[in-house]
């Protein structure tokens, strides 16, 4: 054990439970805490956040990491230790060139923002969210512009953050595959589209049924009820503390039988990824999934390519039909299958099928590029938002409140994140690809028993937590890095025959 390493544990320590705190706080924010709670709430957690800049960012750690990265007390690291070392000195170097002041202010801006774009939103109104967001981009811009590397832009170094080493060069190529392989796609199934009749999807489902449904599927696809557990939220999501503390949420419509069923799959997969993380790891700065794409990756593979797949209903369906005797007494399992997977253009993100998916995030990638290069401002945006609608999806959003205003995340301050729920699908894609050489997907789905699934990606990817970044996990489990290919051939191949198109 190094010495060394040993003085550094306990800031690690404390600064592991005041982020811990702040996660409870945000977990609580989103699910019961009342209304009138936020702003005081907001100077609470803006104190947190402070004091774990001091207890991250100070002498003694920076002199500690400064010598734990020499190669000789390297060598008495173990992989673990090194790990941490390595996240602990990218952490620091981003966090040690942003003023404390500054950081404290921008993490308050952002608890109020949220309450203030939710009214925007309510409200249909993108004049009084405006100035937030724009304060909110000045900030991000100054912080990218601190922690900026040389040969990176602005947008490039908040892309990195979300995804390590994956830049504007590498999304660019990505995003223009998929728009030459989706959009002419999309306008042959759509010849097709008023074949499939999915009106079953908004009959009446009473909201206590869709729930004990929606556990059944957590607990079959292998979410452990004694280390998580569920709530409620305007929208779903997934937390943690540690490896046996994950939390997801879900919201119900009484008229829509798809929304819950699916959203408790796509975050059970997230919940999966964190509760499969190895115990040596959890706890420390190395103990959560790698990245948001690969989290993304985790969860799209649960809902798209298992959930939404023949062989994931073939033993459930007919649960699913006792369920709902009446509202489905009409649905062939058939007709079940193309209703979860018709291809419908649309307006909103969160409600957007698997093939149009990627066009959604397309349109976020293009205006966030722009927006903080500065060729458009902050007032453009619900402009440009409606004409890349138009021109990738053919739709055009009737307000701002199914326009612009629809995603919470600038709100939230993150600017570069939405390509990772693209590149998220398109691991996904790579994943399924390779895994069919060792798992027999077809029959594990067929036979209802998802547990070899499981451990082969907790194997390949849950138990690394994020000692290994995406690549890294994709070329030890496929033997390449991201490759796009992958994607577009699954949803090119699944579509066409989904829709009988003659290729
Ligand atoms: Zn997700």
């Amino acid at each position: 054990m190094s010495e060394l390493f040993e003085r550094l544990q306990p800031y690690l320590d404390r600064g592991m439970a005041i982020k811990a705190a702040l996660t409870l706080f945000d977990w609580d924010n989103e699910t019961l805490a009342p209304a009138c709670a936020s702003e005081k709430t907001a100077k609470i957690m803006g104190n947190l956040s402070g004091e774990y800049y001091r207890a991250t960012i100070n002498d003694e750690v920076r002199d500690l990491l400064a010598q734990l990265s020499t190669p000789e007390e390297k060598e008495k690291l173990s992989d673990t230790e090194k790990a941490i070392v390595k996240k602990m000195n990218k952490e620091y170097e981003q966090l040690e060139k942003i003023p404390a002041n500054e950081y404290q202010a921008f993490r308050e801006l952002l608890t109020k923002s949220a309450q203030i774009w939710a009214k925007a939103k309510e409200n249909n109104d993108f004049s009084a969210f405006a100035p937030t967001l724009n304060e909110i981009v000045d900030y991000q811009k100054r912080f990218a512009e601190y922690t900026k590397k040389p040969g990176m832009s602005l947008y490039d170094t908040m892309l990195d953050q979300n995804e390590e080493g994956i830049l504007e060069k590498d999304l660019d190529p990505f995003f223009e595959k998929i728009r030459t392989a989706v959009v002419p796609l999309l306008k042959k199934v759509m010849e097709r589209n008023d074949k499939i009749d999915k009106s079953y999807n908004n009959r009446c489902y009473p909201i206590d049924v869709q729930k004990k449904f929606c556990r059944f599927l957590a607990e079959y696809i292998g979410f452990d009820f004694e280390k998580g557990v569920m709530a409620e939220s305007a929208h779903p999501f997934t937390t943690n503390m540690h490896n046996s503390d994950v939390r997801i949420t879900n919201h119900f419509y009484e008229k829509n039988l798809e929304s819950a069923m699916f959203s408790v799959i796509h975050e059970g997969g997230h919940a999966l990824y964190e509760m499969g993380v190895a115990d040596e790891l959890t706890l420390t700065a190395v103990g959560g999934g790698t990245s948001m794409g690969v989290h993304e990756s985790q969860s799209r593979f649960y809902e798209n390519i298992l959930g939404r797949s023949e062989a994931f209903w073939k033993p459930l369906f007919g649960k699913l039909k006792e369920t709902y005797p009446e509202q489905l007494a009409d649905v062939e399992q058939n007709d079940f299958i193309l209703g979860i997977n018709k291809a419908e253009p649309g307006p909103i993100r969160t409600e957007a099928d698997e093939l149009t998916y990627p066009l959604h995030i397309m349109v976020r990638y293009e205006i966030e590029k722009l927006l903080i290069s500065g060729k458009i401002k902050v007032d453009d945006l619900p402009q440009i938002w409606n004409e890349k609608y138009k021109e990738y999806l053919g739709v055009t959003p009737k307000n701002d409140k199914e326009g612009v205003l629809q995603d919470v995340h600038w709100s939230g301050g993150s600017f570069g994140y939405f390509p990772s729920y693209a590149i998220g699908n398109a691991v996904a894609a790579q994943i399924y690809a390779f895994m069919h050489k060792k798992v027999k997907v077809a029959e594990c789905l067929e036979t209802g028993n998802l547990e070899p699934i499981r451990k082969y990606l907790c194997k390949h990817i849950h138990q690394y937590g994020s000692t290994k970044n995406m690549n890294e996990l994709l070329i030890g489990m496929t033997g390449e890095s991201l490759n796009v290919d992958y994607y577009i051939d699954y949803l090119t191949k699944k579509y066409t025959k989904l829709y009988h198109i003659e290729e």
